[in-house]
């Protein structure tokens, strides 16, 4: 493959890159939420785009799937990032990472030093980076998604997970206890194509730098 190879994950992050992609002359010809194809062309014969679940976009990256791709620091953490060469922070698909338990529960007492506490999560690396460097026990339990039942039935004291608006721990009686980090998509690129098609990737990281919101 001599083109460039880009892979994104479809919702927020492909509705959001498109600008970015917009200003280094790129335009996607086909609507990921209409169409059934997984491979889309653009208006750049030598550029086109794959669709991955957001959490597959490191390994296709690291793998030479594509050549680049888009993908949020929390995945990129999840995943260990290696071999990734991280050139830009997109200031894309923000929100934080956080921990959140039920209204009613003291989390204060629950984290003093040398406790233990029960934490559901999507995300076992981050948080149990977090809980180690507060000194907290943690036992984790692994979720792929409806973190916020976990507290609600009992499964967890905490969950960690991502929060933008906060109106689903709202909604579910959470309440946020503490920010872990601020999250934001990358950029990531595969390292051997840094070099094998080092122009046209200069290109698109000088123009996705140029046109990165605020
Ligand atoms: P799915 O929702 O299809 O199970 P996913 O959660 O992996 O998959 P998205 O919801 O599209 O995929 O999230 C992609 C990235 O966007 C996340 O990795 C994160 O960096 C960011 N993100 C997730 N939730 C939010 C949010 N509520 N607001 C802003 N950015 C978010
Ligand atoms: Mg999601």
């Amino acid at each position: 493959m001599s083109g460039i190879t880009l892979a994104l994950s479809k919702g927020r992050i492909f509705e959001e890159t498109l600008p970015l992609l917009k200003a280094a002359g790129i335009e996607v010809t086909e609507d990921p939420e209409t169409s059934r194809k997984l491979i889309l062309g653009t208006s750049r014969a030598d550029v086109r785009v794959v669709l991955v679940r957001a959490t597959d976009v490191p390994t296709y990256v690291q793998n030479g799937g594509a050549d680049a791709g888009v993908a949020g620091l929390d995945v990129l953490l999840e995943h260990g990032g290696a071999n990734l060469y991280q050139p830009l922070d997109l200031r894309i698909a923000r929100c934080r990472m956080s921990v959140a338990v039920r209204d009613d529960f003291d989390y204060a007492s629950a984290v003093r030093q040398g406790s233990r506490i029960r934490v559901a999560t999507k995300y076992t690396s981050i948080a149990r980076q977090h809980f180690s460097d507060k000194g907290v026990h943690v036992d984790l339990i692994k979720l792929y998604g409806s973190m916020e039942l976990a507290p609600l039935t009992g499964l967890a004291d905490a969950i960690v997970d991502l929060v933008s608006t906060g109106k689903t721990l709202k909604a579910n009686k959470l309440v946020e206890v503490e920010r872990i980090m601020d999250i934001s998509s990358r950029l990531v690129v595969n390292q051997a194509a840094l070099k094998l098609k080092r122009e046209p990737l200069r290109a698109l990281i000088e123009a996705f730098s140029s046109a990165i919101p605020e």
